[in-house]
């Protein structure tokens, strides 16, 4: 048995067999010289084949799941696998210099990635990965490999990966994957959020995971505590599985709140929301009873895709969201994209600090028509329901005042084409940077919410690269700097009567919700998972009690001090 400790992403009991997934895209190929050309080139053939059924068939899953334009994505695949001219050249070489298949396909195939990597276009330049990945389909067969799609997967296993990228998670059947495992990536990463939505236990930056796992390995995890057991005695084991079954029955302690107000001990109610990135979470949100949308990632809909989707397409996916909530408000946050979401068609350059740089609200100022073309979407569904809009990485004043600007255009540009906007669409900003939060006085005359985006916020307040799990232990909830900045919003909000939200993972901490209750946050927006655990947990609490521990808490200088305190108060309710 060996064990090993990773990020807690996604909380939950795996016990399943381990599934390497191989997704870097370098296969090692040795040159070997062929006996018979016409018996390699049936090879080939039959390794082209096999690789386009395997296509189709993700381009039929992906229709049905993901819609038409997703699915095209794998007609111009099919289109690549059949290009008489990378053919014609990989048989010419496998003829004049006697070499395998899969040695030509490499050669040739290269000569084209290099080519297309070398272009200044973004766009074209992306074209190298396509390539790489539909032929190494190909020279997997040829190996005798497997080539595996996530979202094809049918047999109930562990996956573990080098990495995930947010689709690669968003594609993966939950009924199959029963836990991921990775050997990068923080707790805010954004595969990481996808699985806490999606409920599939995960560890991340398990170090070289995917050295050490072998495929068929018996693994125990538990998402939560993020140590991983390969090859478990039998002890082991059945402490897991009859923890699964605890896990089981605790569930279904907390399907009682399912209905039931978010109340605390002394009657205040508190608004539990769920964040939402695309419409399927709304199942997950529908299933805990989460009491509005706090957060709409939107930017999901902008990723993986070859070009900005259009005003028609967004207005499209929102307003099946907001119809599907049937009167529930749903809090747009506009296009945040930059850090680790990146859009290969904004051409955005290489940047050192990508958290530090060209991101969110900054790009979308820089782009006016692209920002504006997603608030008319937005704006276009308030007459389905209720909504609301708020900026990410707001820091400051100007860029609140110029956001709030375009918006207005967008209003009346709708409003002078005989459109009906709702009059009363709340607009507020995330809070996620010290200096917003410093300012949040000044802000607050100027919006009607504060979103407090306590991943970023946490980051920036400490200086700790989110996704960087070498320091992930600076990434402090509990850091008296951070909670102290959090205080100052609170008391802006309430001074200015401006509604208090908080929408980032410290929204469900344990620990921390009794502090958020005294400093009177009005709504906690969290992965739709967390919103029954802390429902109970809140009508547990009683606000005085809540805000002598507050006034303890914010006396103190070290983290560590204030989580032994919370903990003391935690077993004491
Ligand atoms: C946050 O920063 O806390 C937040 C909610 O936004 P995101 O995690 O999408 O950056
Ligand atoms: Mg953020």
């Amino acid at each position: 048995m060996m064990t090993y400790k990773g990020i807690s992403a996604s909380p939950g009991i795996a016990i399943g067999r381990a599934f390497l997934y191989d997704n870097s895209l370098n296969l090692q190929i040795e040159k070997r010289e062929i006996a018979s050309f016409d018996i390699e080139v049936e090879r080939l053939k039959e390794a082209i084949l096999k690789s386009k059924k395997e296509i189709l068939d993700i381009r039929n899953k992906t229709l049905e799941k993901l819609g038409e334009e997703k699915a095209q994505i794998f007609d111009a695949h099919v289109l690549l696998l059949e290009d008489p001219e990378i053919l014609s050249q990989v048989k010419s070489m496998m003829s004049a210099d006697r070499v395998s298949p899969e040695w030509a396909l490499e050669q040739v195939t290269q000569n084209f990635i290099n080519i297309f990597e070398a272009m200044d276009d973004e766009y074209m330049k992306e074209r190298a990965s396509d390539i790489k990945d539909v032929f190494n389909r190909v020279k997997r067969h040829l190996l005798g490999m497997k080539n595996m799609d996530l979202s094809l997967l049918e047999e109930e296993i562990i996956l573990v990966a080098h990495d995930l990228t947010p689709s690669e998670t968003a594609t993966m059947n939950k009924d199959s994957v029963l836990g991921f495992l990775t050997n990068i990536g923080g707790r805010t990463s954004h595969s990481a959020i996808m699985a806490r939505t999606m409920e599939i236990p995960a560890v991340v930056g398990v170090s070289n995971i995917t050295d050490i796992v072998k495929e068929d390995d018996l693994i125990v995890f538990d998402g939560e505590e993020g140590k991983v057991y390969i090859n478990p005695s039998k002890e082991i084991l059945d402490q897991f599985k009859q923890r699964k079954e605890q896990l089981n029955s605790h569930k279904v302690e907390l399907e009682k709140f399912i209905g039931m107000k978010s109340l605390t001990a002394d009657n205040k109610e508190i608004e539990i929301a769920g964040n939402i990135g695309q419409l399927q979470d709304l199942d997950s949100f529908e299933r805990n009873d989460a009491e509005s949308v706090g957060l709409y990632r939107t930017e999901f809909l902008f990723m993986d895709r070859e070009q900005t989707p259009t005003e028609e397409e967004q207005y499209q996916v929102y307003s099946k969201i907001v119809q599907r909530l049937n009167g529930k408000e749903c809090i747009f946050r506009t296009l945040d994209i930059g850090g680790d979401k990146k859009l290969p068609y904004l051409n955005i350059a290489h940047e050192e600090n990508p958290f530090l740089g060209y991101r969110a609200i900054r790009i979308c100022l820089d782009n006016k028509e692209l920002f504006k073309s997603q608030l008319r979407a937005i704006l276009r569904t308030s007459e389905i329901g209720p909504i609301g809009i708020m900026f990410p990485m707001i820091s400051n004043l100007e860029e609140l005042l110029e956001a709030k600007s375009v918006l207005s255009e967008a209003q009346n540009e709708l409003i002078s084409e005989g459109k009906k906007i709702r009059d009363n669409i709340s607009i507020g900003m995330m809070i996620e940077i010290p200096s917003s939060a410093l300012l949040s006085d000044i802000f607050a005359k100027h919006v009607d919410f504060f979103s407090i985006g306590t991943n970023d916020l946490t980051q920036y307040t400490c200086a700790v690269d989110r996704m960087n799990e070498k320091i992930s232990h600076l990434y402090d909830p509990f850091n008296p700097g951070l909670l102290r900045l959090i205080e100052i919003v609170s008391k802006a909000a309430s001074e200015n009567k401006v509604k208090l939200a908080m929408c980032g993972s410290m929204a469900h901490d344990e620990l921390l919700v009794p502090l958020f209750i005294a400093m009177g946050f009005d709504e906690l927006s969290m992965s739709p998972m967390h919103v029954l655990p802390t429902r109970k947990l809140i009508s547990k609490l009683s606000t005085d009690s809540c805000k002598n521990l507050l006034s303890q808490v914010m006396k103190m200088g070290s983290s560590k001090e204030i989580i032994k305190e919370l903990k003391k108060y935690k077993e004491l309710i």
